[in-house]
């Protein structure tokens, strides 16, 4: 007997027959005397249609009011899910982010979990209910709905797995694990008994959106055994571990993109001290996320300054950009959102050089120009046209060898 916390992503719970699927699952491990507590997301496009519909009354909708909004996915599909497990005999109880209570900070449509109150839950499970609750939401210490960011369900259940001590923490969704890429875009992609937390914490910040980054990190920091699984097919899924426990050592784990980002350059700005901070503070005061960060060689004085921000913050960041630009006599602002980011992983990187200039080679050789590169001890990540984001995706994954062994070069 053990205590489990399962979490299951949209397309697990996207119409009544995988509810009722889902308390069957469900039902079975609280038959063999587990103590289950489950995380659930909206019923699949939920979350979209609910931003539709802000977005078609203002372009620019209040964040605090979003998260009011955005909540009620997570509560149409708890309570169905409570509703399949009373009707199958369980006792089950379904709660909302403010009711459990999970505490997070005041950054609306991003906030950060900082305690969950593990009391109500405890007392549920001592009396022998499954515990359902929203994921994805919580409340700040006013009282306001917040939510964590999309994907964000995941984190909720790593977050409520630390809180409680589970034993194990499972994320069941549409694929049977982990893969060395996207199994939805390279039909060759292997899956992986296991990957580091750090593997995967990288992966899920460049792309890999199986796992949201901070789930990968709190799992990490509070060594909750996590494990990714199908919800629909049998098997082990994919074990996310610490690097020692792992025997299969790899140069590359993992190919990632990401087409969720843009890029804004500011031309012919002062090449003086200062700069820098004069563009990046209001952006960074206004909470908008820079990625990649570029400066060309200074002409007469002047350079060009390129970064990367997310698509969702792009006319935001537009604005800014603008704004700062005319305070220093920029030449122009100019924005791309047609970018990907590509990127390869792997602990192996960090003892073996010239898997950069391999990467480089191989995206030329298709002919894909590479507008900006950054690196770290297990990383390289290229900036890429979006238009051949699967080609690169595929031929990397081919390059380092990546592929299932018997579908190796069939693309
Ligand atoms: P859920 O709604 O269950 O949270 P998500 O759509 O958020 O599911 O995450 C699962 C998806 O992640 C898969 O359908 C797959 O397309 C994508 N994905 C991206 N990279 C990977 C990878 N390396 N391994 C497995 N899945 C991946
Ligand atoms: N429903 C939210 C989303 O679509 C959270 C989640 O699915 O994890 O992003
Ligand atoms: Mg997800």
């Amino acid at each position: 007997m053990a205590l489990i916390v399962q979490k299951y992503g949209g397309t697990s719970v996207a119409e009544v027959e995988r509810i009722r699927n889902v308390a069957r699952k469900v039902g079975a491990m609280r038959d063999k005397g587990n103590d289950m507590v489950i995380v659930l997301s909206a019923m699949s496009g939920e979350t979209d249609r609910l931003l539709r519909l802000a977005h078609q009354i203002a372009p620019n909708p209040s964040e605090r009011e979003m998260d009011v909004m955005m909540a009620t996915g997570e509560q149409v599909s708890v309570a169905l899910l409570a509703i399949a497990l009373q009707s199958m005999g369980y006792r089950a109880c379904s709660y909302l982010g403010h009711q459990v209570k999970i505490l997070t900070d005041r950054s609306f449509t991003k906030a950060r979990i900082k305690e969950i109150d593990r009391e109500k839950i405890l007392q549920d499970l001592k009396k022998g209910y499954v515990v359902i609750v929203a994921g994805f939401q919580g409340v700040d210490k006013e009282n306001n709905i917040t939510t964590l960011g999309r994907g964000g369900s995941d984190t909720s259940a790593v977050a409520i797995a630390a809180a409680l001590e589970a034993d194990v923490c499972e994320v069941y969704t549409d694929v049977d694990g982990i893969y060395t890429t996207d199994p939805n875009i390279c039909s060759n992609a292997r899956k992986r008994e296991k990957i580091s937390y750090d593997e995967m914490l990288e992966m899920a910040s460049l792309g890999a959106k199986v796992l949201q980054i901070r789930s990968v990190g709190l799992a990490k920091k509070f060594n909750v055994p996590l494990c990714v699984k199908s919800t629909f097919i049998e098997g082990t899924g994919t074990v996310v571990t610490r690097e020692d426990m792992i025997m299969e050592k790899v140069l590359v784990a993992g190919i990632t993109y990401d087409t969720k980002e843009a890029k804004i350059t500011i031309k012919s700005v002062p090449d003086v001290p200062g700069v820098a901070a004069r563009i990046f503070e209001p952006l960074s005061n206004a909470n908008i996320v820079v990625d990649m960060i570029i400066q060309n060689a200074s002409v007469d004085g002047k350079a060009d300054v390129t970064f990367t921000i997310p698509k969702a913050d792009y006319r935001k960041a537009m604005e800014i950009v603008r704004r700062v630009g005319r305070e220093m006599d920029a030449l122009d602002v100019q924005g791309d959102e047609n970018i990907a980011k590509v990127s390869i992983v792997g602990t192996g990187m960090r003892d073996h050089p010239g898997v950069a200039a391999q990467m480089f080679s191989t995206l030329g050789n298709e002919g894909i120009n590479i507008m900006m590169i950054s690196t770290s001890e297990i990383k390289i990540s290229c900036v890429i046209e979006d238009k051949y984001t699967e080609l690169a995706v595929r031929v990397l994954h081919d390059v380092f060898g990546l592929a299932e062994p018997s579908a190796q070069g069939s693309t």
